[in-house]
């Protein structure tokens, strides 16, 4: 099966002012299981691209899939994680992750063992209570990611997750990722400016150029042995 494919997709925002294409005739096909990231210059249609795969924006011609059926409107079952972490500042981390539970109406006691799980696999042992002001910027990014995983989505989106935060809790966060995408075999598409970033994580590099934003490259990445 095909997790998310993208065919001849072009996207175009007119404004009174301008009109930009954002990306122009990209294919794309990712298998589950597979973790694409993809890497290019500001504005060369990173964010637009998972935005399509959501369903956040409307191809102007092309096909969006998602588990082989087309995207029409706000996917509700992926998730989704931002550059910011977005939390409730008046919820503690382990209320902020169960969240997700309460918007999907998720049976408590799986949300419980799910939300317990990925604490333990991000390390935020010790944090379940803390607010979010209480928490470091790496920590606010490791709720943010469980929460995104909490009902076991069949896509992770990622936008810059760890871009504001410094290079060695980047490195982290990014082998904590790496970690749970092994252990969970979720199927991820993570957008960086960073090669190295891109390199190390992904299974596949999707290297895209600006002005209009279309796919100039793939590799593939041999993945190091356990
Ligand atoms: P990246 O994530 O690689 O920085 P984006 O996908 O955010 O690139 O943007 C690609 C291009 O589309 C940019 O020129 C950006 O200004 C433009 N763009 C993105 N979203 C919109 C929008 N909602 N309205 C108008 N232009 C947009
Ligand atoms: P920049 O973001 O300025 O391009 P680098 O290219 O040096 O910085 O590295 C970017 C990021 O790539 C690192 O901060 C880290 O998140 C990630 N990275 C690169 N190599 C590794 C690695 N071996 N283990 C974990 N993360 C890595």
């Amino acid at each position: 099966g095909t997790a998310v494919e993208l065919d001849g997709v072009t996207v175009r925002f007119t404004t009174k002012q301008t009109r930009t294409t954002a990306v122009q005739d990209v294919s794309l096909r990712v298998r589950p299981g597979e973790f694409v990231t993809i890497v290019g210059p500001s504005g060369c249609g990173k964010s637009t691209l998972l935005k399509l795969v959501a369903g956040l924006v409307r191809p102007t011609s092309g096909t969006v899939s998602l588990q082989g059926r087309p995207v029409a409107g706000p996917q509700k079952d992926i998730g989704f994680a931002f550059q910011r972490a977005a939390l409730l500042e008046w919820r503690g981390a382990r209320k902020n992750i169960l969240l997700q539970a309460e918007m999907r109406g998720m049976p408590r006691d799986l949300a419980a063992r799910r939300a317990d799980e990925l604490i333990r696999l991000t390390g935020l042992e010790g944090f379940e209570q803390a607010l979010p002001h209480e928490l470091s910027g790496g920590m606010q990014q490791r709720v943010a990611l469980c929460r995104a995983l909490l009902h076991q989505p069949p896509v992770l989106l990622m936008d810059e997750p760890f871009g504001a935060l410094d290079a060695l809790t980047r490195e982290q966060l990014n082998a904590e990722v790496n970690r749970i995408w092994r252990e969970t075999s979720t199927t991820v598409l993570l957008v960086t400016h960073s090669i190295a970033e891109a390199v190390f994580l992904g299974t596949r590099v999707v290297v895209m150029s600006p002005r209009p934003g279309r796919i100039q490259q793939e590799y593939d990445v041999d993945l190091p042995a356990e």
